[in-house]
């Protein structure tokens, strides 16, 4: 299984068809795939060819320009709000882009453009490339259910020379999942924000990544709110022993702080969350990521909000968080909710400490309340889960 060998989908695919590893993608069997799948033999313009044995269709573009193939459905397309298919590229460096199109007619005006110059995660060589219905263009009057038409466009940079094939693509709907997320282990995680989501019914759970050795001091967590937190479901994950910017650390260094941290949190009974890992400043560089992997399976990104998380998450080691810091209005975070339920997007909330300080990692008691409420209200649209929920498909 792709979680307990601690690599994520995208890792070390390269000699696998895009059926196996399509095979091991969460959420398969529940979320109703369709296929376009018609033979591309049909397709005009490319060739047939195949990415590791399945079949594709090959576009060549040659000193830049635009190479294109196109095929009209009998019957309208079945597009849900997930599409995915097989890409190989042959050369990253040299290519300008790769286009989808859903159109009504041949050369409609009315289509939907998706514009993949190197969008994030894409590689050389082969990738299971995902696309939501939110991240294309529309022209015209386009309508997702009067698609007849897939076009695909290759093209390299000026002078340049690329090869793209597409596999066949699938169509498919997500639940919209969030999660209530925490860095530090900080004492008002629970004092003011567990005690107001274990009023709900369910109980709401979270996520927080913990500095070990701070364990019982005066500002964090106790061993007692640790282990009360493991056992009402919460992923209680590793953010080091000690909270020291791993990429200032040699590799050794860097092995200790995320090691000993792993420990401690097994030996508590932490379960999958000992395997989950948030890096303290976002540190970043090869040392970091040769720790993270060897020691987690999932990692937090803290990000900038705006990134949304796709279904099924493919790199797992680049989970997308939305940081609510100081500036951050209670309308924003709710509008960030309804963005994931419109477009079955997995939301992880990032928070620090939850009083009323007005700091800049803080955030307003009533404020986090309220965005409690707002899920527990909603939870018929969104799922609130924990990582080990939304990612192991428990
Ligand atoms: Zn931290």
């Amino acid at each position: 299984m792709i979680f307990n060998d601690r690599r994520s989908i995208l890792f070390g695919t390269d000699t696998l068809t895009p059926r196996e590893i399509r095979s091991q993608i969460p959420y398969r069997a529940a979320s109703g795939y369709a296929t376009l799948e018609e033979a591309y033999t049909e397709f005009t313009g490319g060739t047939v060819s195949d990415i590791n044995g399945e079949t594709a269709i090959k576009l060549n573009s040659v000193n830049g320009a635009n190479a294109t193939t196109n095929h009209t459905y009998v019957d309208a397309l079945p597009l849900a709000q997930y599409i995915m298919l097989p890409i190989y590229i042959s050369s990253l460096s040299n290519l300008l882009e790769f286009r989808i199109f859903f159109r009504d007619v041949f050369n409609g005006a009315n289509y939907f453009r998706y514009n993949g110059g190197v969008p994030s995660g894409i590689k050389t060589g082969f990738n299971i490339f995902i696309v939501n219905k939110a991240e294309f263009i529309a022209s015209g009057a386009a309508d997702w259910a009067n698609c007849k038409y897939l076009e695909f466009h290759c093209q390299a940079k000026a002078g340049l020379n690329c090869e793209a094939r597409f596999g066949k693509i699938e169509t498919y709907n997500m639940a919209p999942l969030c999660t209530i997320s925490f860095d530090d282990g900080e004492i008002t995680h629970f004092t003011n924000a567990w005690s107001y989501m274990k009023t709900k019914t369910p109980s709401i759970v979270g996520c927080d990544a913990i500095i070990t050795d701070t364990i019982g001091d005066a500002t964090h967590f106790s061993e007692a709110n640790v282990r009360e937190l493991i056992a009402a479901g919460w992923d209680i994950q590793n953010h080091t022993k000690n909270h020291i910017d791993l990429s200032t650390l040699t590799e050794a260094e860097a092995d200790y702080q995320t090691s000993k941290a792993m420990e401690y949190l097994i030996g508590i009974g932490a379960g999958k969350g000992a395997f989950q890992i948030s890096i303290p400043f976002s540190g970043a560089g090869a040392i970091v990521e040769k720790v993270s992997r060897k020691y987690a399976t999932i990692k937090k990104v803290w990000n900038i909000p705006g990134y949304y998380n796709k279904q099924p998450v493919l790199d797992t080691y680049h989970l997308e968080t939305f940081s609510v810091e100081y500036n951050v209005t209670l309308a924003t975070v709710k509008g960030w909710i309804d963005e994931a339920i419109a477009n079955q997007y997995y939301l992880v909330l990032l928070f620090h400490m939850i009083n009323d300080t007005g700091l800049q990692y803080t955030w307003p008691i009533a404020d986090f309340q309220a965005v409690i409420d707002y899920l527990d209200t909603n939870k018929a649209l969104i799922k609130t889960v924990t990582m080990t929920q939304a990612l192991y498909r428990m």
